[in-house]
């Protein structure tokens, strides 16, 4: 049995905030009901021939991740260069800026990057814990031999270590374990793609006994929810087609800052400058008080629509914008005296709660040398989870869920 409820309180905590941060209001993008991967095309579609938006919101091979972000920044730099650019200004020091910013300057073109934190890096961000450094965001180099950032990793010499997602060592509050991978599989072949998300759901689960409803609600939970980040009503069929983890995944267990770190050296980037306004309007565009020929604005989806343009942001891109979304995913660091849970072989743990709550699980203890362990919650688990508690109340109750995980892991053995 897992010992008295003492060992349990964490020696250290972190609790991420990325829905509220205001320069990301949540953690990626994701595709709003009848949203296609083109839509993501046509927001990052060139403007006027000297303006262009950028980042993993626009990227249709890799969209959502860091590398899909270093892809389309080199994207938007390649514009630039087609445009002849002499003097460009690029907005936001994450993945994508860096790599227009990096390709820009081999190229001799005269660039700043205007970013409005105090750091880089963006949605990727490692902080200290007791000397252990954690990823509020990004961690893993995700398709790693498909993936340009792993090459820049690579290059680096950076230490990097897999990740088996499709191992997990998984519990559910209420019995045993079905066969979500089995529920997933039907789904997908068995949903009416016609209808919206919500409704061939809907329509589907009509049609299955109790076992197969519940293995089919993990299955969403798991497979859909907690990689889009939204729930249901709020998602396209499309994005069951939008692939995340599971594909030769590493990490980098001294944190993916030593990666943004190095990529950023350089660089002209102008910390502790928040962008309100974007002329384009003329032959040059205006950035507040910058000017230059050629503007690559990597903002995250939500923060587009707090920024002033003129003219106005296109009828192409604002229909992309209504059809894509921001989906919500948060972090939990613990770190004990001793690692009390039972270990996974694969490191990966899978929560299955009612209702959700913290679903997915890294044991780091092994790569971090010290008992650590970090917790996933998506979509409308993170309000129910966050309400009204301070960071502490958080990270309690997400001890509170490792703990059950735990005691079901045991009791299934
Ligand atoms: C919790 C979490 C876990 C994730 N896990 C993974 C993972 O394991 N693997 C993976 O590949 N991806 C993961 N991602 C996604 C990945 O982090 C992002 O897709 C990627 O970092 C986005 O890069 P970007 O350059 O498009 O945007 P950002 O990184 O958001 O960069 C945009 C920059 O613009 C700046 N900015 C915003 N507003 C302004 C303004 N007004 N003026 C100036 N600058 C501004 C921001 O500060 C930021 O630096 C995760 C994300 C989160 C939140």
């Amino acid at each position: 049995m897992i010992e008295a409820t003492a060992v349990h309180t964490p020696t250290a905590w972190h609790v991420t905030h990325w829905s509220e941060d205001p320069y990301s209001l949540g953690a990626y993008s994701t595709l709003a009901p009848a949203g296609t991967p083109l839509h993501r095309a046509m927001l990052g579609e060139c403007l006027g021939g000297r303006f262009v938006l950028a980042g993993e919101a626009c990227n249709t091979a890799a969209p959502a991740m860091a590398h899909g972000a270093w892809d389309d920044g080199l994207r938007a730099a390649d514009l630039a260069l087609d445009a002849g650019a002499q003097r460009v200004i690029v907005i936001g020091a994450g993945c994508a800026g860096l790599a227009a910013a990096g390709r820009l300057k081999a190229q001799g073109v005269d660039c700043i990057v205007l970013e409005a934190r105090g750091r880089i890096g963006g949605r990727t961000h490692s902080v200290d814990l007791n000397g252990a450094k954690v990823d509020e965001g990004a961690a893993w180099l995700q398709f790693f031999d498909e993936n340009a950032l792993a090459e820049k990793a690579q290059d680096y010499v950076l230490v990097t270590i897999e990740t088996d997602f499709s191992q997990p060592l998984a519990a559910a509050r209420d019995g045993s374990v079905p066969d979500v991978d089995g529920a997933w599989a039907a789904l997908l072949a068995g949903l009416d793609r016609r209808l919206s998300l919500a409704s061939a759901v809907e329509h589907y689960m009509t049609g299955l006994d109790a076992g197969q409803a519940r293995a089919t609600r993990y299955a969403i939970e798991g497979h859909l929810l907690l990689e889009a980040g939204l729930p249901l009503p709020e998602l396209s069929v499309c994005a069951l087609d939008e692939e995340g983890v599971g594909h030769g995944d590493r990490m980098l267990p001294n944190g993916f800052g030593q990666l943004t770190q190095r990529l950023a050296q350089g660089l002209d980037i102008r910390l502790n400058s928040p962008v309100s306004r974007i002329d384009w309007a003329g032959d040059k565009v205006r950035v507040d008080d910058e000017q230059g020929d050629f503007c690559i604005c990597t903002v995250p989806l939500p923060v587009l629509k707090t920024l002033a343009f003129n003219p106005p942001l296109p009828e192409v891109q604002q229909q992309a914008m209504a059809h894509l979304a921001m989906g919500r995913l948060e972090k939990v660091v613990l770190q004990f005296e001793h690692r009390w849970w039972p270990r996974s072989p694969s490191g990966y743990l899978r929560w299955y709660d009612t209702p959700a709550s913290w679903g997915e699980w890294l044991d780091l203890t092994d790569a971090l040398g010290t008992p650590t362990i970090v917790g996933l919650i998506a979509a409308d688990a993170v309000e129910r989870q966050y309400a009204g508690r301070t960071d502490e109340q958080i990270a309690l109750a997400a001890c509170e869920a490792l703990r059950a995980w735990a005691e079901a892991v045991q009791s299934s053995r």
